[in-house]
């Protein structure tokens, strides 16, 4: 890796204003202005290209420890970081749970070891993701790992008392609960999204109701106790409208969406191709607008990626055996230029408080999510909006291929990323 002391990056558009330089001294930005020198400076035309704070992912299944097959806590910081990600949240599904201070230090340690990409654990809310038990969520926060988002992600916590009693535990260090809202009852056997599609392919429905109803049952929850609760990948219309509703009230309600859902709908499900398979499904139409307008006017205040890699014999099968989820660190900033940028809903200042202010709030983290301004730390995004190319796995970073892009044409491209002032990425490649 290349550890320059003085980076001096010149021409670029920061958060999309009027092109000018920035000077990264150490792990710092100490000036930025016009026509900016310095003696010994390594030098990076940005040619107009916009500048951003790095991004921070809020979700993240970086697989390691236990299933090394498809992710290793390296090869996804990798992923993260030619994505243009600073910092990224690991889920807690991992063999074994991240449930106790010992599995949550490990994966940090790995992070820290990593080098390419903050690794913040998320710990599991239940023992072993059973819903029954309570894991310890003070010994997690206490541990070297400080964790303060807890979330039992690919299961929902579907027992009331059990999320109230999470939501309870963790106001007392300001920590949150994120949930994956998916009632089990009403998704027994589902394998798509509910609707005309699946009534047509005959395939099991997932309802629209089976995520709402436990939102709305969450936002009821996390007002009545006082403490805060975060949506994980929001999915449908009705959803949105639960939380612009919460978000009315006052209440310490935080939403997330995936890149995946704000561009792709059911539809390709009748492809039967395994990689549009997904936990929550891809939508419909109406929800895919929804879903832009929402994170555009801030009632969902984040982009995650949820990436969620698998080795090929686990894709590569029919639909009904396949495991969900999709790769999406490495496209994710491609499909939000593509579907909120070039469609005029969001500025790039706003991409800036989508994927990096915001998350890293949710979060509480520190030194990320700050502004491109000196006396920062110099954790930044340079990409290039202009280039147009087809997605090719073939060049991922990730240890895994199962993108629903394959071929697709995407806008923009990262060029670069810096992580405390040392160059990740230069010129598209990892150092
Ligand atoms: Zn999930």
């Amino acid at each position: 890796m290349s550890d320059t002391a003085k980076t001096l990056i010149r021409g670029a558009r920061i958060l999309g204003g009027e092109p000018t330089d920035v000077l990264i001294e150490g792990e710092t930005v100490t000036a930025t202005g016009e026509g900016l020198s310095a003696e010994g400076a390594e030098t990076v035309e940005a040619g107009g290209r916009i500048l951003l704070p790095g991004l921070v992912d809020l979700h993240t299944h970086l697989r390691e420890p236990g299933r090394e097959d498809s992710e290793t806590v390296l090869t996804g910081t990798k992923a993260a970081a030619k994505g243009g990600f600073t910092a990224v949240h690991a889920m807690a599904n991992t063999f074994p749970v991240a449930d106790t201070a010992g599995v949550v230090e490990q994966v940090w340690r790995l992070g820290k070891e990593s080098g390419y990409c903050d690794v913040q654990p998320v710990g599991a809310v239940t023992v072993g993701l059973n819903g029954k038990q309570l894991a310890e969520l003070g010994a997690m926060h206490d541990s070297a790992a400080s964790v303060r988002v807890f979330s039992d992600d690919g299961k929902c916590v579907d027992d009331a008392v059990m999320m109230r009693r999470a939501l309870e535990y963790v106001k007392a260090f300001d920590g949150v609960v994120a949930q994956h809202a998916q009632e089990p009852r009403l998704t027994e056997g589902a394998e798509m999204n509910e609707g005309v599609v699946s009534a047509e392919l005959g395939l099991g429905g997932w309802p629209a109701v089976a995520e709402e109803s436990i939102i709305a049952r969450d936002v009821l929850l996390a007002a009545h106790v006082g403490s805060r609760v975060h949506i994980c990948h929001l999915s449908t219309a009705g959803s949105v409208e639960i939380v612009r509703w919460a978000k009315s009230k006052g209440w310490n309600v935080t939403a997330e969406v995936t890149p995946h859902h704000l561009l792709l709908t059911d539809e390709l499900v009748r492809s039967y191709d395994p990689v549009y398979k997904v936990n929550p499904p891809l939508r419909t139409e109406a929800d895919v607008m929804a879903l832009r307008e929402a994170l555009a006017d801030g009632t969902i205040d984040c982009v995650a990626t949820d990436h969620a890699p698998h080795p090929h014999e686990d894709k590569d099968c029919e639909w009904g055996a396949a495991a969900m989820g999709m790769v999406g660190l490495e496209t994710a900033l491609s499909v939000v230029q593509h579907t909120m940028v070039d469609t005029g809903l969001l500025t790039w200042e706003q991409v800036a408080d989508r994927m990096s202010h915001r998350p890293s709030a949710i979060g509480r983290l520190e030194g990320q999510g700050r502004p491109v301004a000196a006396g920062e730390p110099a954790n930044l995004v340079l990409l290039d909006p202009d280039y147009r190319g087809s997605v090719d796995p073939a060049g991922f970073a990730s240890r895994s291929r199962n993108t629903p892009y394959q071929g697709r044409e995407l806008p923009g491209r990262v060029t670069h990323t810096w992580l405390r002032g040392r160059a990740t990425v230069v010129d598209g490649n990892l150092t």
